[in-house]
């Protein structure tokens, strides 16, 4: 039986791998909507490929030339974030929410609405949102699966146990390319070196967060969420090999972990299959030629984000969306060149000093600390 499904995002780096496990199991899969920001020529033609019913871009400013690309075929087109919700209540057994950035919330919210399943890539939208996301899964009787690999491995991990039983969950971090750098190297370091990960092959943003552990201290929030076993008995561990993707213990002392290749089209493939598995063609895991697994605690006074954000899970309230976009605006500004590496995590922190908002009820009330919390982190920026 073909299930439907749409995917938010679609042009990135989670879109590329999930479209390339659809590709090798097309015959099982309806395409509803793809989506990009801009990427209009990339889009148009993937939407071709697998035949989409429409395609959308978030900057209504690129719809005309996606309508170009697609002219002569029978492809809806869309631009704007309003056109983004629409998509995403159109039907669709599965969706995947994989754009980056709390700019992906909207579209995931409407299509958590919708009652069937949502694959979670999107950690952004979790942290910003909070509470607020989590309700609308249970009140519309939504099965979230987690994409982000340790929160699939978490999820693996706890299928068949009871979550009352857990005494620990922790997260696995590469650690990033610039695990082993000085704090004075640290503030020399370039987009360029920040952007090469070691063991994953990811977009920017993320790439950069990895660099600077926010990536850890967001997944942290996302446990948090996911997996309600409490802030306490969350931690985090440095795993440079990226071999075991997360750990749960149990309180008879059995630690669960789930184990892979640094490829995301196998979380991928575990959520696009639940509860069932797919084939992926994924090298296998090679463990005599890996040879050795370590682990570190993480060294938070080089890369303090995994700090700022355990404190800011624990302030609660509208704190981790405050978190969340000032990174992504500091972020942006390390990319373009305008800010040091060692600038982001000062960013964010000056950020959440300044702002402590009561926790957002509602969506609308979410965007409105998200766009709050940008301005301020830019005034910060100045002061950099
Ligand atoms: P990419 O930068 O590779 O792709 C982002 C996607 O989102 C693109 O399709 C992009 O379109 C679209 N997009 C960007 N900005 C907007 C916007 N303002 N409105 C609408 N669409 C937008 O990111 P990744 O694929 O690496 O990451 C996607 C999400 O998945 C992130 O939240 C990330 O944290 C998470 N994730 C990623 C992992 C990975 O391995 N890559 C692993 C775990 C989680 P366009 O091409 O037009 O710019
Ligand atoms: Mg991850």
């Amino acid at each position: 039986m073909t299930r439907s499904i749409s995917i938010f995002g679609a042009t990135g780096s989670i879109g590329d791998s999930t479209l390339d496990l659809i590709r090798d199991d097309r015959a099982n899969w309806d395409v509803v909507a793809l989506s990009a920001n801009c990427s209009a020529e990339k889009l148009a033609r993937l939407a071709i490929e697998f035949d989409a019913q429409i395609a959308v871009v978030g900057d209504e400013s690129c719809l005309a030339e996606l309508r170009e690309h697609l002219s002569g075929t029978s492809i809806e087109t869309a631009g704007g974030e309003q056109a983004l919700i629409e998509a995403a209540q159109r039907p669709a057994d599965l969706t995947v929410a994989a754009i980056v950035g709390c700019a992906g919330l909207a579209p995931t919210m409407a299509a958590i609405e919708q009652g069937n399943t949502v694959a979670l890539a999107n950690k952004e939208a979790l942290v910003s949102a909070g509470d607020v996301m989590t309700a609308k899964v249970a009140r519309h009787g939504t099965t979230l699966l987690p994409v982000d690999s340790e929160h699939n491995a978490i999820f693996q991990c706890l299928q068949g146990n009871d979550i009352k039983d857990v005494s620990w969950i922790t997260l696995t971090a590469s650690g990033g390319p610039l695990r082993a750098k000085t704090m004075a190297e640290l503030e020399a370091v370039t987009p360029a070196q920040a952007v090469a990960h070691p063991n994953w092959d990811m977009g920017a943003k993320i790439s950069v967060d990895s660099a600077t552990m926010f990536n850890k201290g967001l997944e942290f929030i996302e446990a948090h969420h996911l997996f309600p076993v409490g802030l306490d008995r969350l931690r985090i561990i440095v795993h440079p090999q990226s071999v075991i993707h997360s750990m749960v213990e149990y309180r008879d002392g059995s630690t669960l972990a789930q184990l892979g290749p640094s490829d995301m089209r196998v979380p991928i493939a575990s959520a696009l299959a639940h509860p069932r598995r797919m084939d992926t063609q994924c090298k296998p895991l090679d463990l005599a030629s890996i040879g050795e697994l370590t682990f570190f605690a993480p060294d938070e006074r080089r890369f303090p984000s995994t700090k700022l954000a355990r404190e800011a899970a624990y302030a609660g309230g509208g704190a981790p969306a405050v978190l969340n976009a000032a990174n992504e605006v500091a972020v942006a500004a390390f990319l373009a060149g305008q800010v040091k590496f060692t600038d982001i995590s000062a960013i964010v922190a000056r950020t959440l000093d300044s702002y402590a908002p009561e926790a957002p009820g509602n969506l609308e009330a979410v965007l409105a600390v998200d766009t709050e919390a940008r301005v301020r982190a830019k005034e910060m920026m100045e002061h950099a």
